[in-house]
């Protein structure tokens, strides 16, 4: 809110954000995230920040991880956000600073709730499934969630079922009447839809959704997208078509447009500034415990350093540019 008069075009472009129907192509970028993985990058994008409360959306492999080292993420903080663990294939060891130690597979969900702080790492086990394919998605939490108690759960009972030839998995949120039981802060939806053939999807009007493939090909709203895209479509849809003749997998994010200004670094979602300074502070300061992100206990190496902060300093931002 301080520096609202500072940029006066991107707050007016804010709120003239049009409410319909939209066709937009967001294409993703490749993103190393460590020495051996590579993750395929479609929100944030320059162009589109956030869908509902969805604001980060990476997508990685097929890999092969029987002699590659896998996935190997050290210890490191979370603020302010909800983290989505989704796999099509293979497996991930979850450990968090609340005690948690869970593997995921396809078809389970490991929900993380960071509230006001929370660490973690994931890694390929050791005897693991020949591939690793998955997706990592970030939930912003809205004012009245963002300090709450950090959560972890993971949930197998998720809704399944089928409309014409789309087989949906609810994994957060609600989708045609049918609700996850994992626990989110604003109306929002997150399912998985296996296509072979055709098939409509409902939709919440007031929400606004997209579509991110993660195998095959899928044709959507007219436009046939393959996995590294995303297409934005808008509010004010009562559903989706979808049709694939080889068989696709997409992912539908949507919820309501989330109207709060989030300032976005690293893997912190705050409001301002002097909130990032300081949670970068505290991680530093206690990247073997003590701080309020806790401790991650059992994994072999050392906590992730926090990058440096760039020189400006950084500015809320709405949910588009
Ligand atoms: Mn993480």
């Amino acid at each position: 809110m301080s520096n609202r008069e500072a940029h006066p075009s991107e707050l007016l472009f804010v709120a003239v954000a049009p409410a319909g129907p939209v066709h937009e192509v967001v294409e993703g970028r490749d993103v190393p995230i460590s020495r051996t993985n590579l993750v395929n990058r479609t929100l944030p994008h320059r162009d589109r920040r956030m869908v509902g409360a969805w604001c980060f959306v990476d997508t990685y492999g097929p890999d092969a991880v029987v002699t590659m080292p896998g996935m190997r993420v050290p210890p490191h903080p979370h603020l302010g956000l909800q983290t989505v663990s989704w796999l099509l294939a293979g497996t991930i060891e979850h450990r968090d600073s609340l005690g948690s130690l869970q593997l995921v597979a396809p078809g389970e969900l490991n929900l993380m709730t960071a509230g006001r702080g929370i660490s973690h790492s994931e890694e390929s086990p050791r005897d693991r499934p020949p591939q690793l394919h998955g997706v990592q998605l970030w939930i912003a939490l809205p004012e009245h969630a963002r300090a709450a108690d950090p959560r972890f759960e993971h949930v197998t009972d998720l809704p399944r079922f089928e409309l014409d030839d789309v087989r949906a998995t609810v994994m957060v949120g609600t989708l045609a009447g049918r609700t996850s039981p994992a626990q989110v802060h604003s109306p929002l939806v997150g399912a998985d839809l296996e296509v072979r053939g055709r098939g409509s999807v409902p939709l919440q009007p007031a929400f606004e959704h997209a579509v991110v493939v993660t195998s095959g090909s899928v044709v959507v709203d007219g436009e046939r997208l393959t996995p590294g895209r995303m297409l934005y479509l808008g509010s004010g849809r009562h559903a989706l078509d979808l049709a694939s003749a080889d068989g696709g997998r997409c992912l539908l994010l949507g919820g309501e447009p989330f109207e709060e200004e989030i300032v976005m670094w690293w893997n912190f979602v705050a409001r301002t500034h002097h909130e990032i300074v300081a949670a970068r502070e505290q991680w530093m300061a206690g990247l073997d415990g003590g701080s309020v992100f806790g401790r991650v206990e059992g994994f072999d190496g050392a906590s992730l350093p926090a990058p440096e902060l760039p020189n400006a300093p950084l500015r809320p931002r709405g949910r588009v540019r």
